[in-house]
């Protein structure tokens, strides 16, 4: 699924933009979805993929949305990050390649991992 940046950026806000396209990162405790403990599925804002679930979805105390595993790991596409002077893994929509945040190793026992996303790069569908 392939659109222009200015297509995006027509159809994303501009922080959604800065944050989906341009690999931004939303301030740690500001996104909507961080303490959001409601029943439902996390789809990206971009192009609707469905990515986590609310069954997957834990308190990491970090200030972004964390995750111990995606819904779909086929969903999701990882790649080495080395910006900032850090290594670290960045999580992207395997679909439409939008940023959605990185994936560490200090997560809980279900899987150890933590996948930190930020909260402008989902879309909450509650559960009906
Ligand atoms: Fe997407």
């Amino acid at each position: 699924m392939i659109k222009s940046e200015e297509e995006w950026k027509k159809e994303l806000t501009p922080e959604q933009y800065h944050i989906l396209r341009e690999k931004g990162t939303e301030a740690p405790g500001t996104g909507e979805y961080y303490h959001n403990k409601e029943q439902g599925s996390y789809l990206c804002a971009a192009c609707g993929n469905e990515l986590f679930s609310s069954e997957k979805k834990y308190d990491s105390g970090s200030g972004w949305p964390s995750f111990w595993a995606p819904e779909k790991s086929e969903n999701i596409d990882a790649a080495v990050d080395e910006s900032l002077g850090m290594r670290r893994v960045e999580v992207m929509c395997s679909r439409c390649g939008s940023h959605l945040g990185h994936v560490f190793d200090d997560g809980p026992k279900e899987s150890g991992k933590r996948f930190c996303v930020n909260s402008a790069s989902l879309k909450f569908k509650k559960k009906e």
